[in-house]
């Protein structure tokens, strides 16, 4: 997505460590225009599906499902990093570890919100190692709803996640996939 691109050459920041911020428009100040054409976009990417419910995760996915959601009128659940597992049966549990915060979160999901019914569309601001994304696919195969896409505003092409979830099969749709990114430079590149 054209857009995208040109705002993270403009305004994102190659920092160490493989990070690319871009908190002036998408993970601290939000562009709300932006989201707008990231949520036409995706409902474009994945118009032929039926889709009942969007799964994100807090907290920066949530504004971009929000957004999104409206598009293809279904409700968005997110799931909560969780201090303790929840042992009452009540909720589906997995474990997802932090790439940007290098440390493993419990994440819940209330049974109440996902169903078997359900056919899920996951949505998220970055794909990296795909450990965000691979937790939210373990709590919908554990209600038994259905995976029908995964939309990702910006993907790291150069790390694992997005490769090993399309040999897996999924469809996956990155509005911007960063190919390489110099912390020296700040030079970023794009993957068409
Ligand atoms: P993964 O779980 O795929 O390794 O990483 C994805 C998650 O880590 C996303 O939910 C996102 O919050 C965070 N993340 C990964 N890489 C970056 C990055 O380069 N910049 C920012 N701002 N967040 C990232």
């Amino acid at each position: 997505m054209k857009l995208l691109e040109e705002r993270i050459s403009k305004d994102g920041v190659v920092k160490k460590g493989n990070v690319l911020k871009v908190d002036s428009f998408l993970n601290h100040q939000l562009d709300i225009k932006l989201y707008n054409e990231m949520g036409k976009e995706f409902k474009r990417l994945f118009a032929d599906k039926n889709i009942t419910k969007i799964l994100t995760i807090e907290a920066s996915g949530i504004g971009i499902a929000a957004i999104t959601a409206q598009y293809f009128d279904v409700p968005v659940v997110f799931a909560k990093k969780s201090q303790s597992i929840n042992l009452d049966g009540s909720t589906y549990n997995t474990k997802i570890q932090s790439f940007t915060h290098n440390r493993v979160y419990d994440v819940i999901v209330s049974k109440k919100y996902l169903s078997s019914d359900d056919h899920v569309l996951i949505i998220d601001d970055f794909l990296a190692n795909g450990c965000a994304v691979n937790g939210l696919i373990e709590i919908i195969e554990s209600s038994g709803a259905s995976i029908e896409g995964i939309g990702i505003a910006i993907e790291k092409g150069f790390q694992d996640g997005g490769k090993s979830l399309r040999e897996r099969g999924y469809q996956v749709e990155s509005l911007a996939i960063v190919e390489s990114m110099n912390d020296e430079t700040g030079e970023i590149i794009f993957r068409h």
